[in-house]
């Protein structure tokens, strides 16, 4: 780190916390009571941590800093769920979403400032790969959202769904689950964890040796090399051949299987060939499937199913044997729902405002 810039504590591992302390002579110790101030308790100055000495507090003060997503603003859904905008500490915008009673409650949070997939019913890919989130960041939004909303306390969920392509961040977005997983922290285990992926396999195979191991959803999206092609651009260059045998590699345990999401295209990807391709893909893979009606956005060129389509899809994965779920989509009123996690440029200031009235 810079030498203008003070190390942040919100980018430690509570181990490197306390390699940090002892290379200064602070009792590696006091690690363990900052991670339950700044995680269980959601502080995040050293003046309020009043288990510390005095001296201790401001010596911390003059050397670390623990920095924290700003709220830029809160959105609430009819249904409850809450869409956070926060602002980094470049000024860089992201979203977070809580959803809550599904039944547990979860957080949907983001890997990166936009993403570099370009999904071709995503809004997130619009934006183009702005930058990577530190680890920081990640745990960052888990931490100001469970704030916000009382939470510190609860069991909660954590779905790596929000913006960006978490395998193609792979090692902040593993530190960031390692911290979350701290015990002398949010104690999240593996188990309430899902990493979202659309299959980038290099990153896909080293998961396999992760001693903290999440859960499963792989974006499939479509049944054929062409299709995916199209939908999926990464496809190009992993495709779906290969993504399956992984996943049919995958370590998954005894009582767990890999979720497949599967977006629902009207007249694209939704036909009864699909659906009976789709179950012949799966044949023994540990699976079950997510299917996903499309959340329609201005600028995304495709049409949501109608229900009977949907269902009619789904029956014939059930028929099959397959596990199925479809996804209720939560939030759409705000914009949260999957996909629909966009930040544009700035909004207009009152004199833009004033001055686009005026042309009209
Ligand atoms: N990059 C990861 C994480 C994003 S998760 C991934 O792709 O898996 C968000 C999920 O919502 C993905 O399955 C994504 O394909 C899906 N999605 C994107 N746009 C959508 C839309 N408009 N309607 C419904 N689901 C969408």
């Amino acid at each position: 780190m810079g030498a203008d810039r003070l190390d942040d504590v919100s980018e430690f591992e509570r181990t490197e916390l306390e390699h940090a302390f002892q290379a200064l002579g602070i009792p590696p110790f006091h690690a363990r009571q900052i991670f339950r101030w700044v995680y269980r308790r959601g502080v995040d100055d050293f003046s309020s941590m009043t288990d510390l000495s005095r001296p201790l507090r401001e010596r911390l003060a003059e050397t670390f800093t623990i920095s924290t997503p700003r709220v830029a603003h809160r959105d609430v859904s009819s249904d409850g769920t809450t869409k956070f905008l926060l602002e980094l500490h470049d000024g860089k915008r992201i979203e977070s979403v809580f959803i809550p009673d599904t039944p547990a409650q979860t957080f949907c949070v983001s890997t990166q400032v936009g993403c570099a997939m370009r999904c071709a019913f995503c809004l997130t890919g619009r934006m183009g790969m702005v930058r990577d989130l530190t680890a920081g960041e990640i745990a960052g939004q888990v931490r100001v959202l469970a704030r916000e909303l009382g939470l510190l306390d609860t069991s909660f969920n954590i779905v790596l769904m929000g913006m960006g392509e978490p395998l193609h961040n792979y090692d902040q977005t593993m530190k960031a689950l390692r911290v979350l997983a701290d015990r002398h922290g949010l104690a999240v285990t593996p188990r309430r964890v899902t990493l979202s992926t659309v299959g980038v396999l290099p990153a896909l195979e080293r998961l396999q040796g992760e001693r903290f191991m999440p859960n499963l959803a792989v974006s499939l999206h479509a049944t054929t090399e062409e299709m995916r092609d199209r939908l999926v651009p990464v496809n190009r260059k992993y495709g779906i051949a290969d993504l399956i045998e992984a996943c049919r590699r995958f370590p998954v345990s005894r009582r767990t299987r890999i979720t497949f999401e599967y977006v629902l295209l009207a007249g694209v990807n939704d036909t009864p060939d699909d659906a009976r391709r789709l179950v012949k893909l799966l044949s023994g893979v540990r699976a079950k499937v997510n299917l996903l009606p499309l959340n329609p956005a201005p600028g995304i060129p495709f049409e949501r199913p109608s229900d009977a389509r949907v269902n009619a899809f789904a029956r014939t994965l059930s028929d099959k044997g397959l596990t199925v779920s479809v996804r209720k989509s939560r939030g759409r009123d705000i914009r949260a729902a999957c996909g629909q996690l966009i930040v544009e440029g700035p909004a207009p200031s009152p004199a833009q405002r004033a001055a686009a009235l005026m042309r009209d």
